[in-house]
């Protein structure tokens, strides 16, 4: 397959041309390519090709998405019927409405998509849907299989989406003979064209209820409530979408049912901060640990573990326990938990305490002279203490 042109170079505007621009120059060029009045063999396929261009950028939300992922954003997420759909005629064609002309213009798409716009009675995807849900750290650490409930349209059981009493049948509609469009003339600024409208006997349906089956009132659909389960992977980040197949909106007339999108939120949690792969976390010990050394027991996301604190530890150091993370999303492995060491200076000393410290204080000040290491000391107890006063 040929690579796709870019969107911007077919219709010759600059990446940041306002809305205006893009639409006068879009009109200029569906005038010189219109099929009625260009008769050369490229015309058509030129006509649709700048209308496709003007389909998504003259629409914010797709535009967007045509910014951010290329022709992939669009492609996967809208149909062409969406993107055709999308297009005012009227509005930019207006002026040259001599008789209805912008609907007749825009008629042209019948032809492409063998009555795309007017078809009312093709089968219909079922419309994507969206539920939030919010999991706790350890849940996203670990994956978890949860459930749950969306509010959603399903084909009806009891007529099997046909809408009709169970033993009986649709008929076909005896107006548009099963077609669900009627086909008129119109006249436009470009000469006579066929439109088609949906058939106002069947609603574009092609056929006709007669007795319309209990459960959905011959709709074929139903709004229900439904309990889901997902699997959330161990390692999902908060903000993640999951895909779950198929468990959208039922579709229109027996097209598939739309997907269901589920939010993933991760709750704060109260101990621990996670850094992508790596979980932060603060421990307080006592300044004589930090200067003996110690064995302390650490929470992790994986339960308690025994960390050493090596002697002559410092404030604010970092001390790492491998694989203690999160387990990576892509790939083998976990990331680490990050110790963040803070020295606590107790508050309230006993009497015993004070003399010990006091004695120790003695100790430096007499085996340490000279200004430099004086003013050293001060800077470890200041430091400590800006510690404290921080939390
Ligand atoms: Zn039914
Ligand atoms: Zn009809």
């Amino acid at each position: 397959m040929p690579q796709k042109k870019d969107y911007y170079e077919i219709l010759g505007v600059a990446k940041d041309a306002d809305p205006k621009e893009i639409k006068k120059t879009y009109r200029k060029l569906a005038m010189q390519y219109h099929p009625d009045r260009n008769p050369s063999p490229e015309a058509e396929e030129k006509f649709k090709e700048i209308s496709e261009a003007y389909g998504v950028l003259s629409d914010a939300e797709k535009k967007a998405q045509y910014d951010r992922f290329g022709h992939a954003g669009i492609d996967g997420r809208y149909t062409q019927e969406d993107i055709f759909g999308g297009i005012h005629f009227e509005d930019i064609f207006e002026g040259f409405g001599r008789g209805g002309g912008g609907g007749g213009f825009g008629g042209i798409f019948d032809t492409f998509f063998g009555g795309g716009r007017g078809a009312r009675s093709a089968p219909q995807r079922g419309s994507d849907l969206r539920s939030d849900m919010r999991i706790s750290l350890e849940n996203a650490a670990s994956g978890v299989d949860t459930t749950l409930r969306v509010m959603r349209t399903e084909t009806c059981d009891a007529c099997g989406g046909s809408g009709a009493k169970s033993g009986t049948q649709p008929k076909t509609c005896p107006h548009c003979r099963g077609a669900g469009q009627i086909s008129q003339a119109r006249r436009t600024p470009f000469g006579q064209f066929i439109t088609s409208t949906p058939c106002p006997h069947c609603n574009g349906r092609g056929k006709i209820i007669e007795s319309p089956c209990e459960s959905c009132n011959g709709a074929g659909r139903l709004r229900r409530s439904r309990k889901l389960s997902v699997s959330i992977p161990a390692g999902i980040e908060s903000g993640s979408r999951l895909r779950v197949a198929g468990e959208g909106e039922a579709g229109v007339r027996g097209g598939p049912p739309g997907d269901l999108y589920v939010i993933v939120h991760v709750d704060p949690h109260p101990v621990f901060k996670r850094d992508g792969d790596n979980i932060l976390y603060e421990l307080a010990i006592k300044f004589t640990q930090a200067a003996l050394g110690d064995e302390v027991v650490v929470p992790t996301l994986h339960g308690d573990v025994r960390m050493k604190i090596p002697s002559g530890t410092q404030s604010d150091s970092v001390l790492r326990l491998r694989d203690k993370g999160v387990p990576k999303l892509h790939g083998r492995g976990k990331g680490d938990q990050l110790v963040m060491v803070k020295i606590a200076v107790p508050a309230h000393l006993s009497t015993r305490e004070r003399e010990l410290l006091t004695e120790l204080q003695e100790i430096e000040s007499g085996t340490e002279t000279g200004t430099k290491s004086e003013k050293k000391h001060k800077g470890i107890f200041e430091k400590v203490k800006d510690v404290l006063e921080g939390d």
